[in-house]
Formats: C-alpha cells, structure tokens, sequence
C-alpha cells in the first residue's frame, strides 16, 4: 500500500511550529517582549512564576491591537509587521506572525488589548490550539499576554525543561539582553511563584552607556573600552572590556544586529580571534557589541527564533570586529600582536 499524502490541521501546524520557536519559557519571554517592543511601548512589565512553566505574563504601554484583529493576531503567519513584499528590509524584531499561534498551541494564552484611541479593550483565549470568541474586557491601555502551563500539550517538552532555577535565570538573560538592545524602555521582571513577588531585575529607561552598567555592574564600564569602527557599510559599537576583567564563561557576551540580540558563531569567533593574543583559552571577554548597517545587508531570517543571522559580506564583518577591537586593545597598551589589522 502506498501511502496517502494529506494536510496536517492547523493545530499540528502550530505544534510542530512551536517546536522551533518556542524551545523553552525563555524563548516564550523573548516572542513577547519583543512584541511589546514592536507596540512601541515605554515600560515593560514581565511576571514568571516557577522558571516560566506555569504562568509568563507580559504587560506593557504599546499601541495594542484594534478588537477585530485579535483572531488575526493568533492566526498562523499574520502580521502587521511586514507586508511581505521585501523579506530583506526588516526592522522590526518581529515578522514571521508565528510566536503568538505557537504559543497558543502549547500552552493556555489571553491576549487583552486596547488598541490606542479606541473606548473599550477586549481578550482573547486559546488553549491547546482552541480559540474562544473574544470578549469585552476591562484593560486602560496597551496590552497584556498570559500564557500559562506551557507545554502542557506537548508533554514531551516539558520533560526537557531543566530546574526551575536554570529556566528563570534563562529568563532573566533573554530580559537583560532586550533591555541593553533598547535602553530607552523600562523593564521590570519578577518572580510571583507561590504568590510572592520578587524582582529579578529592574532597569529604568536610560541612555545605552547607562543600561549598560546598569545590566553589566557598574565596574563594567570602567573597565572598558570604547569601540567605533566601519567597514563595508556595517557600523560597529559598543564597551569591549579590558583582558584583565575577563571570566571564566562567554556568558557576558552581548551582540546586537541593528538592535536584535543575536547568538552567531561567526560573530562570536570574530569576538574570541580579537582577543586571542591577550586571552588565555579559558578565559573569555565580555563586551557589549552594537553592529548596525542597512537591513539589506543582513539577513535575519534564517531561524524561526531570529537569533542567527548572515551577513552579506561576513568576511568584512569579522574583520570588521577583529580589526576595532585590536585596535582599542592596543591603544589602551594590550598591543600583544604587532598587527592591528583584521
Ligand atoms: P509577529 O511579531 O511576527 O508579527 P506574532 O505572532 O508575535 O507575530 O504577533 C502577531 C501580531 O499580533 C503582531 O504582528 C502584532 O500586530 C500583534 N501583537 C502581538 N503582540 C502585541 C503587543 N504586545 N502589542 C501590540 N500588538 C501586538
Ligand atoms: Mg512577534
């Protein structure tokens, strides 16, 4: 017997989607908030309990969503983000409309909205991939995302979750890299598990050298330096820290692509190969590194996560880094190469 082929329901869809998308609360956290950075918003408010596994609540002051379009918003590849017509000039975090269906298929979302302008809000549910009929709802401004008992429905996915601990802290370095990619919105995080309240991290709006130090320690700035550097198109900022504040992990390293936070081997390679001759290989740099070029030359979709990312010209990006950081290395008298060239 052959095998028939047919069309998976959306809900499969969904599912098999989530697998990509949402690896884990962390993952959750970072859909949401870049959302709520995608809204405009100026304060961010996120609540977790027991590491993001029973309940990620996520408020903020943006834009909202107008009523009608709340079905659309949980409705597989809708957006109001791109109009599909240039996949290659991207500025938002957000554009593939899939986080909110995702996380609707594996877990029990309430959308409540009320969009700027209009007199009244309204919410939404879905629960394993079934939607209710949105209602009215009592909200002043902006929007709120509940999701709760993620991976309920994949109870495979749950088993993979590590400790409580290690998923909260995976939480609160998903925030700490949002709030240094936009400094100018506050954030708050906290813990509510058992019905307390503690906070993980608070920042208030600030320049970027501030957040900086308010998310690195305020040693961290001090003990850095300054890098500006171009090459190809592609600007390059940020604090690189001093080989003598180096540690023991890579944990302390930030990238930024135009404002995205991105985890790229290319881009970490590039980091390790600047410091290679005033690092031993156990130790490692930690930096804050802001490159920014038209999104033409940087494609951000690659992964449904959005945390990878190719250059058009990668080989001038790391010589780019290796290049300006050696440069600031050097200045400041760490010259253990007699070639500050990329
Ligand atoms: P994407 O972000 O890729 O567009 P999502 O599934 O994350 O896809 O969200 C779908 C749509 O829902 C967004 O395009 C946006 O219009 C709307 N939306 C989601 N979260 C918010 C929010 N916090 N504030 C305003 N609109 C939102
Ligand atoms: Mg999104």
């Amino acid at each position: 017997m052959i095998p028939r082929i047919r069309q998976l329901d959306e809900g499969a869809v969904n599912r098999i989607a989530a697998g990509e998308v949402v690896e884990r609360p962390a993952s959750a956290v970072k859909e949401l908030v870049e959302n709520a950075l995608d809204a405009g918003a100026r304060r961010i408010a996120i609540e977790i309990a027991d590491g993001g596994r029973t309940l990620i609540r996520v408020t903020d002051d943006g834009h909202g969503i107008a009523a009608a379009d709340l079905p659309l918003a949980l409705s597989r590849h809708a957006t109001s983000k791109i109009d599909g017509s240039d996949l290659l000039n991207i500025r938002s975090f957000g554009f593939r409309g899939e986080a909110l269906p995702s996380l609707g298929a594996v877990g029990r979302l309430t959308i409540t909205s009320r969009a700027a302008g209009s007199a009244e809000a309204a919410s939404i549910h879905v629960s394993g991939g079934r939607i209710d009929p949105p209602r009215p709802a009592a909200l002043r401004a902006g929007t709120v995302v509940e999701l709760r008992d993620l991976f309920h429905a994949t109870p495979a996915r749950l088993k993979f979750l590590r400790s409580e601990r290690a998923e909260t802290m995976a939480v609160t370095d998903a925030i700490r890299r949002l709030a240094m990619a936009e400094p100018g919105v506050a954030v708050t995080l906290r813990d509510v598990s058992d019905g307390g309240e503690r906070v993980l991290f608070r920042a208030d709006a600030a320049d970027r050298a501030a957040r900086l130090a308010a998310v690195l320690g305020r040693d961290f700035p001090e003990n850095a330096l300054e890098i500006a550097a171009e090459r190809a198109g592609v600007r390059l900022g940020g604090l690189a820290a001093l080989p003598t504040y180096s540690r023991g992990t890579a944990v302390h390293q930030y990238l930024f692509v135009n404002g995205r936070p991105v985890r790229d081997r290319m881009l970490t390679g590039a980091l390790r190969g600047a410091y290679m001759d005033v690092l031993s290989k156990d130790r490692h740099a930690v930096a804050a590194l802001f490159l920014d070029c038209d999104p033409v030359l940087v494609d951000v979709n690659v992964h449904p996560a959005k945390t990878e990312v190719r250059f058009r010209d990668a080989g001038a990006v790391r010589g780019l880094i290796v290049s300006g950081l050696r440069h600031a290395l050097a200045e400041a008298g760490h010259r253990a190469s007699t070639t500050v060239a990329g």
